[in-house]
């Protein structure tokens, strides 16, 4: 849910903090995602506040929105970054983020993914196969240099979330199977340029019972006492992401602080420091996606279309994983009706919602699509001729583009031609 002191109706019209979603449309034009600056601040505090009691660094993982300034202002804040490329480590250190503050995480990493980590001299990689780990000693080898590594544990624990964002599943492609650790093991300590330093899970996203992570956590807590008896010395231990938001009024998320009160009691007498790689609790619901409505139409059946000028090329949850979204007009209505809220592009999966009641909005009034903070813009493309569409943040009274809409000389300026 969207904290409506950050997003409040002021006369009638939604505003992001002091700063009316009718102007950002009129200058900026739609499709448009306006962030509110000092949601991503709030949020991010009520995570340090839920864990202070415990030893932790905290690393956003980037991917949920990798926005420059949004990293930034996190990164002011005290975060660290969770990496999951070459190319969001990129983004990290353009955006001003210490080395020193950044792991990285990929169940594919590349030998340059790999080589720019090492070199970089990031916290640390996580391993995530016996194959990158012999990679990785090759690449840090080669540029004499040691890396500092965690494994990432499968711990074969299935939270229940979408199938598609459960990745602690032995049935899934991630980490390392606990059976083979021995093996592991064995292997590090013939690897001469790796340092095993930490251990890792992340068990899926929007997951909103903690026993799934109690369930993974002991396990992993076993891994650390055989790293241990193995003569490792293991100063990480990473939790991973995963802490659920409000998408829906009737759904609300578990609060944040639940999870401190079942996990601290688990991992504060570890001796090591603790991690956490929150994306969607500190970004989901910082941020709205601003569309105009074009088009209403009735089919024969008197099935209502709102046809509005953002789709799944702008956020695509809705058609991935079946996501709900809240859409309400920017400017109020007192009459609504029930309707599909659909995009222009040319898929039957391109729909916001359908069946939805919503404000009885006409041609050319603005919708917000809420919590579009998290896996929203990151996941945007230019299927269909599409151009990725702008980004403001807001501050207080001030509105900042954070990034332009594409132009159509960006749509082919890679192509040979
Ligand atoms: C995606 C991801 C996260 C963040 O997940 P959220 O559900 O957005 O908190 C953290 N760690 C890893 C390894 C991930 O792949």
């Amino acid at each position: 849910m969207l904290d409506s002191n950050l997003f409040p109706y002021c006369d009638g019209t939604l505003h992001c903090e002091g700063v009316s979603l009718e102007k950002l449309a009129e200058e900026y034009g739609t499709p448009l995602f306006v962030t509110s600056r000092n949601s991503l601040i709030n949020q991010y505090r009520a995570f340090e506040k839920a864990f202070a009691g415990l030893d932790h660094f905290t690393c956003y993982s980037v991917k949920a929105n990798f926005n420059l300034h949004v990293i930034r202002t996190l990164s002011e804040e005290g975060c660290g970054c969770d990496v999951n490329s070459g190319g969001e480590l990129f983004r990290a250190l353009q955006a001003g983020v210490e080395p020193g503050k950044i792991i990285m995480a990929g169940v594919g990493k590349t030998a340059s993914d790999i080589e720019y980590g090492v070199k970089s001299g990031i916290v640390m990689l996580k391993a995530e196969s016996v194959s990158e780990l012999r990679l990785v000693n090759d690449v840090a080898g080669r540029l004499g240099m040691k890396a500092s590594v965690g494994i990432r544990v499968n711990p074969n624990v299935t939270a229940e979330t979408h199938p598609y964002i459960t990745t602690g599943d032995s049935k899934e492609k991630f980490g390392i199977d606990e059976a083979d650790l021995d093996e592991v093991f064995d292997l590090l300590k013939t690897l001469e340029h790796v340092d095993l330093t930490g251990l890792d899970m992340h068990i899926g996203s929007q997951i909103f019972d903690a026993n799934f992570y109690e369930a993974a956590l002991e396990k992993l807590l076993d891994v650390l006492a055989a790293a241990r008896s193995a003569g490792f010395d293991i100063r990480y231990f990473d939790i991973g992401g995963g802490f659920p938001v409000t998408y829906e009024p009737q759904k609300p998320a578990t609060p944040i602080g639940h999870f401190a009160e079942k996990l601290i009691p688990l991992v504060e007498k570890t001796g090591t420091t603790i991690l956490f790689e929150p994306g969607r609790f500190i970004v989901a619901n910082s941020t709205v996606l601003l569309t105009k409505v074009l088009y209403r139409k009735q089919n024969h059946a008197g099935k209502e279309f709102v046809i509005v000028d953002a789709g799944m090329t702008e956020l695509i949850r809705p058609a991935l994983y079946q996501s709900y979204h809240e859409i309400v007009a920017v400017s109020q209505h007192n009459s609504v009706m029930v309707a599909d809220i659909v995009g222009p592009v040319c898929e039957s999966g391109d729909f916001f919602a359908r069946e939805r009641t919503v404000d009885r909005v006409k041609e050319g009034e603005m919708l917000a699509v809420l919590s579009a903070g998290a896996y929203g813009s990151v996941m945007s493309n230019n299927y269909n001729g599409r151009l990725r569409p702008a980004e403001v943040m807001v501050d207080g009274d001030n509105a900042k583009l954070i990034r332009k809409r594409d132009s159509f000389e960006q749509l082919i300026q890679n192509e040979v031609f």
